[in-house]
């Protein structure tokens, strides 16, 4: 069995076959874990894998466990929508929602796998072509950009929502009474004149995320003079400093052909979300649990490798639903037309608590015709 990359979704894969008892070889052109501002959440089914893999005691002692859920508030600050966490353990076993910070993440998948030794890690090994790698299945779990994908020859269906975004990770200074004000809620700011997300990720870390604007010089983001003024309704230099930052364009996205043979896709590799429901790396998480049960059973149990045709069956309508909905939430905080947004805010609709299950309903009320990028952003992408 060979992995083509070492990211979260890689990492997990290579942890759950190790545990089954396969022999894997994992490759990552890369030698360090990736080292800019990307995930910070996962729901309570995907701690439900890390136990799963053996690591949920670890990776809960690294992250943060939080029922504040997420606020969407508009320019005033109003508070438009709530997604309301769940208090104690959901049907999971574990908290619904948890926070953290990526490479630390990514460190205890890497040392999960050393406890394997059929599970041999080449890092810093490109693959340059599927046929250089010798092995019964190879699974692409190599991002955005994928060769394995190429190689399998997948459809790409585009969701809408093309959006360029700077994300920065603050570390604040806790002595500080703007920083120790932050809410420890996620907030949506759904402000025509600047979207923005804020999240807190654990203990001093700050996520902000901020949607660009026409006329931001993306290179200059984040010098000082342009950076602080975007957020200094609530912090300046003097209460954090900026760890490290990023510019995406936020992609929705689904491929069709997770499967040719041996080859096979997982992760970013078959779909990308815009991260407003914070569920990119969750849905590639859920693609390597679906797969690794699947492949122990073809190679150690026997069964049909025709049971292989069932992993995009199952995983592309989920992970559709939850790219549709992300979708549908950054039409709503991406909306950046002033009479459209107060048209939005007097929607009373908006104003009552929901779980996931009324999400579709909450945001049916945006326009139908709404592209979920602003026409400018399209034009740009
Ligand atoms: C700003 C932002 C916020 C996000 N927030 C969230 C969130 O809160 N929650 C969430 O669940 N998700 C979130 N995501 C999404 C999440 O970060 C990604 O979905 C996740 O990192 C994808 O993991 P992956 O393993 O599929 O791919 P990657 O992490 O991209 O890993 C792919 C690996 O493959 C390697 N590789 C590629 N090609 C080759 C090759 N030819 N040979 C060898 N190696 C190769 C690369 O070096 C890389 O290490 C966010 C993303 C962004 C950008």
């Amino acid at each position: 069995m060979a992995i083509v990359g070492c990211g979260p979704v890689g990492a997990l894969l290579a942890n759950l076959l190790g545990q089954a008892g396969l022999a894997v070889d994992i490759y990552d052109r890369e030698r360090e874990i990736h080292p800019l501002p990307r995930a910070v959440h996962f729901d309570g089914e995907v701690m439900r894998i890390f136990q799963a893999a053996g690591l949920a005691n670890q990776i809960a002692a690294a992250t943060r466990a939080s029922s504040k859920g997420m606020h969407f508030v508009n320019a005033e600050g109003r508070t438009l929508m709530v997604r309301r966490g769940v208090d104690g353990p959901g049907p999971h076993g574990w908290a619904g929602n948890w926070y953290f910070h990526q490479p630390i993440l990514e460190e205890i998948l890497r040392t999960g796998m050393a406890r394997f030794p059929d599970v041999r890690v080449h890092l810093g090994h490109e693959i340059g072509s599927v046929d250089d790698v010798d092995a019964r299945y190879v699974v692409g779990c190599d991002g955005a950009r994928s060769l394995v994908r190429r190689a399998i020859g997948s459809r790409q269906h585009d969701l809408g929502l093309h959006q360029p975004w700077l994300v920065v990770d603050l570390l604040c200074d806790l002595g500080s009474p703007r920083a120790r004000a932050l809410p420890d809620h996620t907030i949506q700011l759904c402000d025509p004149a600047r979207p923005m997300t804020i999240v807190h990720v654990g203990g001093r870390r700050w996520r902000w995320e901020i949607m660009l604007m026409p006329g931001d010089d993306q290179d200059r983001l984040t010098e000082p003079e342009i950076f602080w003024p975007m957020i200094a309704r609530r912090l300046g230099p003097e209460d954090a400093r900026i760890e490290r930052a990023a510019v995406y364009t936020f992609h929705s996205v689904v491929q069709e052909g997770w499967r040719k043979g041996r080859l096979l896709l997982a992760g970013d590799s078959c779909h990308q979300t815009p991260p407003f429901l914070g569920q990119g790396m969750c849905a590639g998480l859920r693609d390597a649990a679906n797969l690794s049960w699947k492949l122990t059973a073809i190679v150690k149990g026997g069964a049909d490798d025709s049971l292989l045709d069932t992993y995009e069956s199952e995983r592309l309508p989920h992970v559709r639903a939850f790219i549709e909905l992300a979708v549908k939430l950054g039409a709503v905080l991406q909306e950046t037309d002033p009479a459209a947004a107060a048209t939005r805010d007097r929607h009373r609709q908006w104003e009552r608590s929901f779980r996931n299950r009324d999400y579709a309903t909450a945001v049916s009320w945006t326009r139908p015709s709404t592209s979920a990028s602003p026409s400018w952003a399209r034009r740009r992408c």
